[in-house]
């Protein structure tokens, strides 16, 4: 019997989440079989229903173990599925003789390409949860070969990867995905990011069934398929080097953060979704420097209303303790739209009515905001932060209003106090004069909006990704002429933009002055182990 050994494939696609793997090859294309239609309605709709309460079951034990962003996506399944009309719309197919796995797919189709067709990317985004959910129910009726039973640090290839097919797998022994479709802003690349799964999407065409083994580079976007020994060898030490570098990144997590020669910094942290504390220590970090309240309004959904603000908010203060919590005030419009909040006719969002612009115009979101802030204010040491403030009038007109709805909450008798309030600094008439906004308790470089609008180049594009360089001497001049006025002038100054999540920049950084930045949970210990080797002496 000949013995075909496949040639080792070299493949470039879009890097989706960083890290290395290096394990056997499944194809997830295989998993489901053909199904033999039974011929009889009555047997048809007892397999439909059936898998609907497998698929359920399935759901409902995954809800009780997975938080943040995947729980919303879980919850939407769950409700699409015990949806009473849509069980009967299939019903209705099946009675006429459609066997139970095309009907459903009829149906589910027929949605997803409505989902995906929708202008709302809020809808368009939910078509992928969609397609999740036909194939969980499909897997079911066709009774595949289940997810639980890949081989664990097996790397996944296929077109695209539903996010609940993802939550069940067992990433515990390595592993990684390999899409010949998919995007990296999908909800399955963010929570392989969030999981450190290596990932890899958009490489095209390819014939996977002549592989069975595979290397994952989630960094550069690269993939060999039947790595050769010298390949296999060169991934597995890289491997080895990453996991070595983790283990000494995180030996700091609970290490001051402190520089070679000394010297502390403060190290604080930026906060996206209020459930991401459940998984961090209070003391690892020096407090809370950016919590983008943005992320509480979510396209489509209903505004969060007071009492909800302020319950996120007073988590977020009795987390930090006496520890110091910045929370900014809503940040909408540019790349971050809300229907039926922010601008829909604008040519161009990132230089429209966005952030204390938006918030002026809506002063009823604006006030209802502050009213939750400053009764969250007696729980802590928080502190209010104003994003894209272009002239010293908006953080007078926004401090009217923290006055107004102080004097408001004191006469209902409820409990309150007035935040400090400060200002992102990431537009560049603020970076160039600060010494026009010095009515402001502190100021917090904003160094992603900072380098788009100084380099002219937006943080969103990849055809200016080049220009979009935050290490830029105009950038780095303009952080340090802002660190010295705050130091002169005795205002407070840190940088809350992802250049401090990445040990690259912390020299620059320190170098420019800067004692205090706010960095992503992750990248704590990173940064703490870099700041470790630093001398400030010699920056
Ligand atoms: C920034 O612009 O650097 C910043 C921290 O704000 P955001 O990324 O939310 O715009
Ligand atoms: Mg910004």
């Amino acid at each position: 019997m000949a013995v075909v050994i496949s040639e080792s494939l070299e493949l470039q696609g879009r890097p989706a989440a960083a890290g290395i793997a290096v394990g056997p090859l499944i194809v997830l294309g295989d998993l489901s079989p053909q199904r033999a239609a039974s011929g009889s309605i009555e047997i048809e709709r007892r397999d439909f229903e059936s898998a609907l309460a497998s698929a359920a079951h399935d759901l409902s034990q995954l809800i009780a173990r997975v938080e943040g962003d995947g729980s919303d996506m879980l919850a939407f399944q769950l409700a699409y599925l015990e949806d009473e009309t849509l069980r009967s719309r299939v019903i209705e197919v099946l009675s006429n003789g459609v066997p139970a796995d095309e009907a459903w797919q009829q149906l589910l189709n027929a949605e997803i390409n409505d989902y995906r067709s929708a202008d709302d990317e809020y809808f368009a985004a939910r078509s992928g949860d969609l397609k999740d959910l036909r194939d969980r129910v499909l897997r079911h009726l066709k009774g595949g070969v289940l997810e639980r039973s890949l081989a664990p640090g097996a790397v996944i290839a296929s077109d695209e990867v539903g996010p609940t097919l993802f939550l069940e797998m067992d990433w515990s022994k390595g592993g990684g995905l390999l899409l010949t479709a998919g995007s990296a802003s999908s909800h399955v690349a963010m929570l392989a990011r969030a999981s450190g799964v290596p990932m890899v999407v958009g490489l095209g065409q390819v014939n996977f069934q002549d592989h069975s083994e595979a290397v994952i580079d989630g960094e550069t976007g690269r993939a060999i398929l039947s790595p050769n020994e010298e390949q296999r060898n060169r991934y597995l030490l890289k491997l080895a080097n990453i996991k070595q570098q983790k283990t000494w990144e995180t030996a700091f997590l609970r290490k001051p953060a402190r520089s070679a020669d000394g010297v502390h910094i403060e190290l604080l942290i930026n906060v996206a979704a209020i459930e991401e504390l459940d998984r961090i220590d209070s003391a690892v970090c020096g407090g809370i420097g950016l919590m983008r309240t943005e992320f509480l309004f979510k396209d489509g959904k209903p505004l969060p209303d007071e009492e909800q603000q302020y319950a996120a908010y007073r988590r977020l203060l009795e987390w930090a303790g006496e520890k110091p919590v910045t929370i900014r005030t809503l940040d909408l419009g540019g790349d971050k739209p809300v229907r039926g909040l922010t601008s829909e006719r604008e040519k161009n969002p990132f230089l429209g009515v966005r952030g204390i612009r938006l918030t002026l115009v809506r002063s009823n979101v604006f006030r209802t905001q502050l009213r939750a802030l400053a009764r969250a204010a007696v729980h802590g040491n928080l502190k209010v932060m104003l994003p894209m403030v272009t002239i010293a009038e908006e953080i007078r007109q926004a401090g009217l209003l923290l006055d107004d709805v102080m004097r408001e909450l004191k006469a209902e008798g409820i409990a309150c106090a007035r935040p400090p309030l400060g200002i992102m600094v990431e537009v560049p008439a603020v970076a160039i004069a600060p010494e026009l906004y010095d009515e402001a308790a502190f100021f917090s470089i904003g160094s992603n909006d900072l380098t788009q609008y100084v380099m002219a180049a937006a943080r969103d594009e990849p055809g200016v990704s080049h220009l979009n360089d935050p290490t830029h001497p105009a950038i780095l001049k303009l952080i340090a002429s802002v660190v010295a006025f705050g130091r002169d002038r005795n205002i407070p100054v840190s940088l809350c933009g992802d250049m401090a999540s990445d040990p690259r920049y912390l020299r620059p950084l320190l170098r420019a002055g800067l004692r205090s930045i706010s960095v992503a949970p992750d990248a704590i210990g990173r940064v703490k182990a870099a700041l470790s080797e630093a001398v400030l002496s010699e920056t």
